[in-house]
Order: C-alpha cells, then sequence, then structure tokens
C-alpha cells in the first residue's frame, strides 16, 4: 500500500474504489514514511463528510510496540481499513500514521506504524514525535500491551509510556491549571488476556507502574508539584486471546465498541473535558502546524498553536464571505455611481452583510473566541467600508432627485392664476424632507449606537434644508418682485387720470388734489401688497423693503406723469391757453373784438400777468394744505430694486421741483414771445378796422 495519489483521491470522490471501498472509509496516510505531512486531509476530511461538523466529531490514537495487534483492534472497534501485517508473508506494514474515519461514527482515528525500532534501538524518535502528535489532537488514546509485558517495568512500553508522560508535561504543563482542556483518557487494552490474572490485578501493577514512572520524570521546576491525575484519566479493559478464544474476542471487542460510540454507555470514553476543540474543518491545517513544530523540536505551545489556526481559518473563512459579498454588492455600485437612487438598497445592504456574517459566525464561531471577535471586527469594517460608498452615493443621489422634485413642485404649484404661494412651498417642501428622509432611514445598514456615526444622514439632510430654503427664498423674492410690478402698473393706471385733470385745470389748489389722489392709490397700493404679502411669509423685514421699493416707484411715477404733463410744448400751450382765454375771450367767454379805444395794454399786461403766476405754480409741488405735504420716507428714498447699496439713493427733495428758476425762465421768455405775437395781432386788427 502507498500514499493515494491525488488523482486516485478525488476519483475516490465520486466512484467507488477500486477496492470496494466507498469514500467513507477511505484512509489516508498523513504523514509518510519520509515525516511528510499530506496535503490532501482537508479533502479527506471533507469527503468523510465531516468537515462541517464543527466539534461533533471526536479524534482516538493508538500507541504500543509494533504488531501487538494495533491495527487488527482499530479495525474491529471502527471498521476502519488500516493494513494488518500478514501473518502468512510476516511483511511490515508502511510507516507513518494512518487515519480513518471510523464506520457510522463522527470519529477520526489514528494508527501509528513504526519499526520495531526500540528493540533495534532505532527510530525512538518517530515514536516520540508521534506520541507528541497524537497527544495534541487526541481525546482518547489508547495504550495496547500484551498482557505477558505487564509488570515488565523496564520493558519497551514502559518506556514509551515516560515519553507520553514527558511530552505531555510539555504539551500541557501550564494549561492544566485550569483542568478545562489538555486531559486526555489513557485507556489501557491488555491483548491475550487469559484470565488467570484477574484485570483489577492487572490495573493496580498498571497504576502503580504509572506513578513511579510519573515520579521518575524530571519536571520543570514550576511542575514539580503536578500529579499524573492532574492531566490524564486512566481506564483499562482486556481482550482474550484473538485466535484462541476467537468467539470471546468478537464478544469483547464488540462491547469496547459501545465504549466508543454509545454516548448512554457508562464507560463512553470522549468526555467533552476531552475534546481539544478544533473544529473538523481546522484540524488539517492545526495537525499540520503541529507536526510542523515537532519536526523541527520547537517547544509545543498548545494556545498559540489553538491561535495561529483561529487566525488562518477565520482569515479564510472572511475571505470566503467578503468574496461572495462583494458579488452581490459589485452590480449596485455602477448605477450609484451614475447617480441613480437605488431602490430598496438599504434592504439590499442589510441583507447581504447579514448573510456575510451569519456565513463567517458559523463557521468561525467555534475557533478561538479572542481570535474570531477580533477578525469578525475585521470583517464588518471590509463589508462597512465597501457598503459605506454606496450609503453615502445614494444620500447624495437621494438628496438631488428630492431638490429637484421639490423644484419641479414649486414650478407646477406656482403655475395656475389662483393659488396661495406659502402653501405651495410648504408642501412641496414637507414632501421633500420626508422623501429624503425615508430613502435615507431605508438605506442605513446598522442603525444601533456603534452604528450610529457611520449611517448618519442627519447632516446630508441639514445640507438639503439648507438648499431648499433658499430655493424657497429666491422663488419668494421672484414672487414679491412680480407682485410688486403688477401693484406698480395698476397704481400708475390709477393715478393718470386725476393728476393730468388737475395739471390741466392750473387752480392754486391742484397740489392738494393730486396728493391727495397720490395718499389714496398709494394707501390702496400698499395694502394690496400686505394681503397678499401674508401668504408669502414675508419676513418683516422683507416687507418693509417691498414697501419702500413700492413707496419710491409710486412716487417716480407720479413725478413720470407730472412730468410728462409739463413737457415744454404742452406747457406753453397750456399757458397760451391760458393767456388766449383772458385776452381774447372777455368775462363771458365772448371773442373780443379790439377797437381803437379800447385799452389793449391793460387787457395784455392782466392776462400776462395772471398767466405768468401760473409758472411758480407748476414749478414746485407745494400743496396749499401743508398738512396734505408728503415726503417720501427715506427708507423708500435709498431703496433699490437690486438691492445693491452702490446705487445713487433717490433725492426726493430734489424731486419737489418741477421747474427749476432757469427753466422757468426760459419757460416765461417761450410765452411772452406767444403772448406778444397775440398783442401785436391785437393791435393789427385794430388798425384793420380803422381803415376801413
Ligand atoms: P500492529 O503492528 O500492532 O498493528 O499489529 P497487526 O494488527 O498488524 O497485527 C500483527 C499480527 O498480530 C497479525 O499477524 C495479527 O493477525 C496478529 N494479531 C492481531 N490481533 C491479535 C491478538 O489479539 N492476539 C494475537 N495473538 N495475535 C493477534
Ligand atoms: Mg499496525
Amino acid at each position: 500500500m502507498t500514499v493515494p495519489s491525488p488523482g486516485a483521491a478525488t476519483d475516490a470522490f465520486t466512484k467507488p474504489l477500486a477496492n470496494g471501498h466507498s469514500p467513507l472509509s477511505q484512509r489516508l496516510q498523513i504523514i509518510n514514511d519520509e515525516k511528510k505531512f499530506t496535503q490532501e486531509l482537508t479533502s479527506q476530511i471533507e469527503r468523510w463528510g465531516l468537515r462541517d461538523v464543527g466539534f461533533n466529531y471526536n479524534l482516538v490514537a493508538v500507541f504500543g510496540s509494533q504488531s501487538t495487534g494495533k491495527s487488527t483492534l482499530l479495525n474491529r472497534l471502527f471498521g476502519t481499513t488500516f493494513d494488518v501485517m500478514d501473518e502468512t508473508k510476516r511483511q511490515q506494514t508502511t510507516k507513518g500514521i494512518w487515519m480513518c474515519r471510523g464506520n457510522d461514527t463522527n470519529i477520526m482515528v489514528m494508527d501509528v506504524e513504526g519499526t520495531d525500532g526500540r528493540e533495534r534501538g532505532e527510530d525512538q524518535d518517530f515514536e516520540r514525535k508521534s506520541a507528541l502528535f497524537s497527544l495534541a489532537s487526541s481525546e482518547v488514546l489508547i495504550i495496547n500491551l500484551w498482557e505477558h509485558q505487564v509488570g515488565l517495568y523496564q520493558g519497551a512500553n514502559m518506556g514509551l509510556l515516560k515519553t507520553v508522560f514527558e511530552v505531555n508535561l510539555g504539551l500541557f504543563g501550564k494549561k492544566a491549571q485550569d483542568g478545562t482542556s489538555g486531559r486526555t483518557l489513557l485507556l489501557f487494552v491488555i491483548r491475550d488476556h487469559i484470565g488467570t490474572t484477574p484485570l483489577a490485578n492487572l490495573q493496580a501493577t498498571l497504576t502503580a507502574d504509572m506513578h513511579k514512572i510519573w515520579e521518575s520524570l524530571s519536571k520543570p521546576a514550576e511542575l514539580q508539584d503536578r500529579q499524573l491525575s492532574d492531566y490524564f484519566d486512566l481506564t483499562f479493559t482486556a481482550l482474550p486471546h484473538k485466535v484462541l478464544a476467537a468467539d470471546q474476542f468478537e464478544k469483547e471487542t464488540r462491547n469496547l465498541r459501545e465504549r466508543f460510540v454509545d454516548k448512554e454507555n457508562p464507560g463512553f470514553v470522549f468526555k467533552p473535558l476531552y475534546h481539544k476543540r478544533i473544529p473538523a474543518d481546522g484540524v488539517a491545517f492545526y495537525m499540520e502546524n503541529i507536526w510542523e513544530q515537532v519536526q523541527n523540536n520547537k517547544d509545543l505551545d498548545l494556545p498559540t498553536q489553538q491561535e495561529l489556526l483561529a487566525q488562518f481559518r477565520c482569515d479564510e473563512i472572511s475571505a470566503v464571505a467578503l468574496t461572495e459579498f462583494n458579488e452581490q454588492a459589485k452590480p449596485q455600485k455602477r448605477p450609484i455611481e451614475a447617480g441613480k437612487v437605488v431602490e430598496g438598497l438599504g434592504s439590499m445592504m442589510r441583507s447581504w452583510r447579514k448573510t456575510a456574517l451569519e456565513r463567517y459566525d458559523r463557521d468561525a464561531s467555534r475557533y478561538h473566541q479572542g481570535v474570531y471577535k477580533r477578525k469578525r471586527a475585521d470583517l464588518i469594517a471590509s463589508l462597512d467600508a465597501t457598503l459605506s460608498p454606496l450609503f453615502l452615493g445614494q444620500l447624495k443621489n437621494l438628496h438631488k432627485a428630492c431638490l429637484g422634485a421639490f423644484k419641479k413642485d414649486i414650478l407646477d404649484g406656482l403655475k395656475g392664476e389662483e393659488y396661495n404661494f406659502a402653501d405651495v412651498v410648504s408642501k412641496a417642501q414637507g414632501k421633500c424632507e420626508s422623501k429624503f428622509t425615508e430613502g435615507a432611514k431605508e438605506s442605513v445598514v446598522d442603525d444601533s449606537e456603534e452604528g450610529k456615526a457611520e449611517w448618519n444622514w442627519e447632516e446630508e439632510l441639514l445640507l438639503l434644508k439648507e438648499e431648499v430654503r433658499s430655493v424657497a427664498d429666491q422663488c419668494r423674492k421672484d414672487e414679491t418682485k412680480k407682485m410688486v410690478n403688477a401693484i406698480e402698473r395698476n397704481f400708475k393706471k390709477q393715478i393718470s387720470e386725476p393728476v393730468e385733470l388737475a395739471l390741466n385745470k392750473g387752480s392754486p389748489s391742484m397740489w392738494d388734489s393730486i396728493l391727495r389722489a397720490f395718499r389714496e392709490t398709494l394707501d390702496k397700493a400698499e395694502s394690496a401688497y400686505l394681503t397678499k404679502a401674508t401668504s408669502f411669509n414675508c419676513t418683516e423685514e422683507e416687507n418693509a423693503q417691498s414697501l419702500a421699493v413700492l413707496r419710491r416707484r409710486a412716487w417716480q411715477a407720479l413725478r413720470a406723469k407730472i412730468d410728462e404733463q409739463t413737457v415744454d410744448s404742452v406747457f406753453v400751450g397750456r399757458l397760451r391757453t391760458h393767456f388766449e382765454e383772458r385776452f381774447r375771450y372777455d368775462e363771458q367767454g365772448v371773442p373780443r373784438v379790439w377797437k381803437p379805444d379800447d385799452d389793449i395794454d391793460g387787457a395784455f399786461k392782466k392776462a400776462k400777468e395772471q398767466t405768468l403766476e401760473l409758472i411758480p405754480l407748476y414749478s414746485k409741488i407745494v400743496p396749499v394744505d401743508s398738512s396734505l405735504a408728503y415726503t417720501l420716507p427715506p427708507d423708500a428714498a435709498s431703496s433699490s430694486d437690486s438691492g445693491s447699496l452702490t446705487e445713487e439713493p433717490f433725492d426726493f427733495e430734489d424731486s419737489l421741483t418741477v421747474f427749476s428758476e432757469t427753466k422757468a425762465l426760459d419757460l416765461a421768455a417761450k410765452f411772452r414771445k406767444d403772448a406778444d405775437l397775440a398783442y401785436v395781432e391785437a393791435k393789427r386788427s385794430t388798425v384793420s378796422s380803422v381803415a376801413q
């Protein structure tokens, strides 16, 4: 028999073996005659169906001199397929350590094949190393010996036991204090028990020998007072001669098997305290490491070995979970980067993360707890490092989408004629914020206390709120401007007629009526503004500003109307009319026909003076009733439409002057020309009437 080639091992997974064994009964040489550890153990454990059983398996190894029927016994007990020496050929079995899965049980059985080195004084090294190796992993060590070897204190077996105890101290010495791990059951199987010496006697002899050996050990100083029983439990059994008492032998081996497979059996050997707590999927790695340490003659520090194993396995398990997780997460990366809001992203992310952690926990939680927890935190960090950009991207996209929807809602809301601006805005605002909050909350992966900082969306909401507010503010400003413009247009329409009427008449109280009309119209405009503005949620300040603008514009509109009504041509025409009404018509409004005796000069002078009096009246806006005088409030004078302060303030005082003095003189001169013409004409008409 040789080590199965990798090809054969793979075939065995699917096909029955050539020798008729199923994969379950396939054996594996885990350490070959060159003391090399196999690379096949993990896959073999998987083929045995034990990979995922966690701690739900047992490990037993055997010790004893060469050709004492060890392999025969194991095959009987566990239905294994270890090589047995062929009686007829007396052929050596293949050296090394072999492993099989027990038939119908989750028991891994190790068989050690050495040479009869002890007798020949060679290869005690392998014996020692396999003892170390077996103790580090087995729960039960079967010590196999012939009845006639019992009591032979100097015999080969005793040397072996001394070795076992010594290495055991090295292995578990420090750890044994808590009594939890490192405890091993030594099951002595006495072969070819004839029966003349009862088992009890043999047991007593062996126990005494054990203690003698224990006493003789060279123990490290700190372990001087340790007892054999601090590390080992001893149990004994005897088997009859396989050939001479074949039936008895079969019966006793069947009974012994029960002690391995039946938990209810009072002699059940696999007590939980013997278990080395290596999860099945880590057994191969662990054993390989132990073997390496043993080979290099290093001190075997089992707790460190367990941590190393845990690190290795937890990393592996974590990597598998992470790979699967990344495959799930990958397709969502692109849409997020492209600015899309991915529907249900949060629940997806939570489920990927949960699956990954469950996967990790299922396999890794059996390993060294400190390592398991540390690696778990690492895994969470890795998972979240992938999820966090998705989360933040989703928030950004959500922000953009909600702001867009908000703007659109406002535009739609302001489309019709009848709308309440404040309602439109606050409705859109509420919708925007709740849509964001809902989406953001959905995207949170971990809302535990620790996760709070990582999955924070409140800040993004604050940013969004700020932007929403500034958009709303801009809209309100635009709306207010629109409204002020409309009110101004309306104002202009209303002020036009009273101004025209009053200026046409040119009565001394014309400014009184103009200012009165102005006041009334402005009051109406102001209250129109205030009525509407309440629905805008404008601030006091904004209202004051709008009113200032409105007042200034109203005044300017009035002034424009006055200017329009007093341009030179119109005004000079008005003076002429005024003059002619007095000069060319009498008091009854009948056109005058000048006669030579008429006092043309007097009439002319009077009419001219009366007309010239109008110029100062029009020159300045001064009411007769001083209580009607209007003063533009200073904030109105300095208000500007653009809100910029660089604009020159409006000079109200200046605007009260309609004509400057020079202008007045100029107008008077123009009028005089017209009047002089009328005078000359009147003179001529008398001359011509005399001439007739
Ligand atoms: P190992 O080297 O300890 O594994 O021993 P093997 O199982 O290969 O057996 C060695 C030889 O001992 C074989 O020829 C077996 O037939 C024989 N043998 C096995 N069991 C017994 C037993 O209980 N009593 C006797 N006398 N011989 C046995
Ligand atoms: Mg053997």
